[in-house]
């Protein structure tokens, strides 16, 4: 295919070019995607990470992928199958108690009721409030920012999009205003008195945030995790069997039957700009050169790959304006985050609870306060690795029997507060061990006899993170989500509409609109944006 002009490129295979990817071709496009690796689906995969033992690698559960693009890729049809946890949350507790959230609002304010009866009286209008908010979150995922710049189109689509908020009760627009702009601490205080209650909410607000739970804006990260769904049930998290690898391989083959073309293997080097015509002018991008020297050429050249290293790397800096250039440099990344997978010969026994039971398939939250979180956050802000780290633990074999021998189990470990880059000229090369071994005490504290169950370990700091999966800062949403980096303002404002600042230029990962995690709304909106384009251009001839 070498030499013939597509009609679009797309520079990765994650789960957001391959819907991209999807949406162009069976509108008739020829598409070819260009992956780095030897494997499609970005940071949503599944690999052997030891003999017998499978687990996702880098994102691990699911709930925010768009209804719309499971029914358009026909992904269920093609065996993939979510299935929700029992309950979703256990939070062992330093007294040696532990909280269980989820299975119901009446189980949950059972459970809470034993905290603060209190806090279970509130939950339901708490659960409604955040509900009403996300309900207007939903409706902006699969639209389009207003591209600020394009004059009065801007104003139009802007009062159009606000219609959700508009219409929402003044109490809603006071839950709008809390969530967009507060910190989880000050939000969940104004709710809850139970600080085991606040820390079950406020996980939320700092999982792919480097951040505080004190820190304003954070309460908006964690609206952000609750306004997906699971098979229909809204806020809910779920597991795919066979792990997230199954939802992008499903979607690849969705690709392949409408004829998308992919390349494995095939990094991309650089785009190729044509200049220019006039000075002051913008340049063109016309194709791709791949490390292997091969150039292609296509109608559009489409990004999947996030905003820095996108414009810091693969576009020559003479191509971007230097004003351009200054805003990519300070957009946020670095999300924080340590990822491993365990093989385990057995269940870890939790003091707190030490039989086998339905916490073992939940997400088991090893941060029993919004202390905790804050003290992590701010050891890590000064000497890299927080002490005492907040950590994660889902066993997905307990509820997918694919991913490890009978008997035995594996268990991811999302762990947070890891500085994305360590002072005082540390190199994650040199510390990687030490913090997965300080991940692996935190488990064993709470439930002793784990570290000896671990038969295998796979270990990703956030500069594995990085140079695997192409992640700048490890940012496991290829930038911060604060207000400054959000809807019409992500990547950047005036290139918030999908379209790069060059003619020809898009971007369809999660470092544009609505952003990180596993939902295929970028490229879904990505595609429509550029086959609108490509309608125009036939119009102008
Ligand atoms: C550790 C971790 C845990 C997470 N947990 C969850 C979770 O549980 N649930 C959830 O919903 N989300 C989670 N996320 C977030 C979510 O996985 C990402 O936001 C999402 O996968 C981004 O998808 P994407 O398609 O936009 O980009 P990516 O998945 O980053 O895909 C970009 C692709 O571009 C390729 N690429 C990079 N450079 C080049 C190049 N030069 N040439 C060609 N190709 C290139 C990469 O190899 C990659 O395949 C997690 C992420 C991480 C890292």
């Amino acid at each position: 295919m070498s030499g013939r002009r597509l009609d679009a490129l797309i520079i990765g295979g994650g789960h957001n070019g391959l819907v991209c990817a999807f949406y162009l071709a069976r509108a008739g496009k020829a598409v070819r995607v260009l992956e780095r690796r030897g494997v499609v689906g970005g940071a949503a995969v599944t690999e052997e990470f030891h003999p017998g033992f499978r687990n996702s690698t880098a994102s691990y559960t699911v709930s925010l992928l768009q209804p719309k693009v499971i029914r358009d890729m026909t992904l269920a049809e093609r065996g993939l199958r979510i299935v929700e946890r029992p309950i979703s949350n256990f939070l062992p507790q330093a007294d040696g108690g532990y909280l269980k959230l989820g299975g119901g609002l009446e189980r949950t304010q059972a459970e809470f009721r034993r905290f603060s009866a209190h806090d279970a009286r509130v939950l339901p209008d708490y659960y409604a409030a955040l509900e009403g908010v996300a309900d207007v979150l939903r409706d902006l995922a699969l639209k389009t920012p207003p591209n600020v710049g394009d004059g009065l189109g801007t104003l139009i689509a802007a009062a159009r999009q606000g219609r959700g908020l508009a219409r929402l009760r003044l109490a809603g627009q006071r839950d709008v205003l809390d969530l967009f702009t507060k910190s989880a601490r000050t939000f969940l205080d104004g709710w809850f008195e139970s600080e085991a209650v606040k820390a079950a909410f406020g996980f939320d607000a700092i999982v792919g945030n480097f951040a505080s739970p004190d820190t304003p804006g954070s309460a908006y990260v964690l609206l952000h995790h609750v306004f997906g769904e699971v098979n229909g049930k809204k806020g809910a998290w779920g597991h795919a069997i066979g792990g997230m690898g199954a939802i992008t391989q499903a979607m690849r083959s969705a690709c392949e039957e409408v004829g998308v073309a992919i390349s494995l293997d095939a990094p991309v080097e650089k785009v190729l700009v044509e200049p220019a015509a006039k000075p002051g002018g913008r340049g063109r991008a016309v194709g791709v050169r791949l490390d292997s020297g091969e150039e292609l050429f296509g109608a559009a050249v489409i990004a999947n790959v996030g905003p820095r290293l996108l414009y810091d790397t693969l576009i020559d800096p003479s191509d971007l304006a230097p004003e351009f250039r200054r805003r990519v440099k300070g957009f946020k990344v670095g999300s924080g985050t340590f990822r491993m997978n365990v093989a385990l010969s057995e269940l870890p026994r939790f003091t707190c609870l030490p039989t086998p039971g339905e916490h073992h398939q939940s997400g088991i939250i090893l941060a029993p306060t919004l202390d905790y979180m804050d003290r992590a956050y701010i050891d890590a802000k000064r000497t890299g690795i927080s002490k005492q780290p907040i950590v994660e633990m889902l066993i997905p074999s307990t509820v997918d029997d694919s991913l490890a021998p009978p008997g035995q189990h594996v268990a991811s470990l999302f762990c947070q507060q890891f500085a994305p880059v360590l002072p005082d000229g540390r190199h994650w090369d040199d510390e990687r061990e030490a913090a997965a071994d300080l991940i692996l005490d935190t488990v064993e504290r709470h439930a002793p006899g784990f570290r000896a169950s671990v038969i295998a370990r796979q270990i990703h700091s956030p500069l594995d993170l990085e140079r695997k999966f192409g992640l700048t800062g490890g940012d496991i949403m290829h930038g911060a989500m604060t207000l400054d980096q959000l809807w019409a303002a992500r990547p950047i404002l005036g290139n918030g509409a999908y379209r790069g600042p060059l003619a020809g230029l898009y971007m369809c990962g999660a470092g544009t609109h609505p952003g990180g995690g596993v939902t295929g709304a970028p490229g879904h909106n990505a595609a429509r944006e550029v086959l609108a384009d490509m309608r125009w251009w036939r119009r102008a001839g």
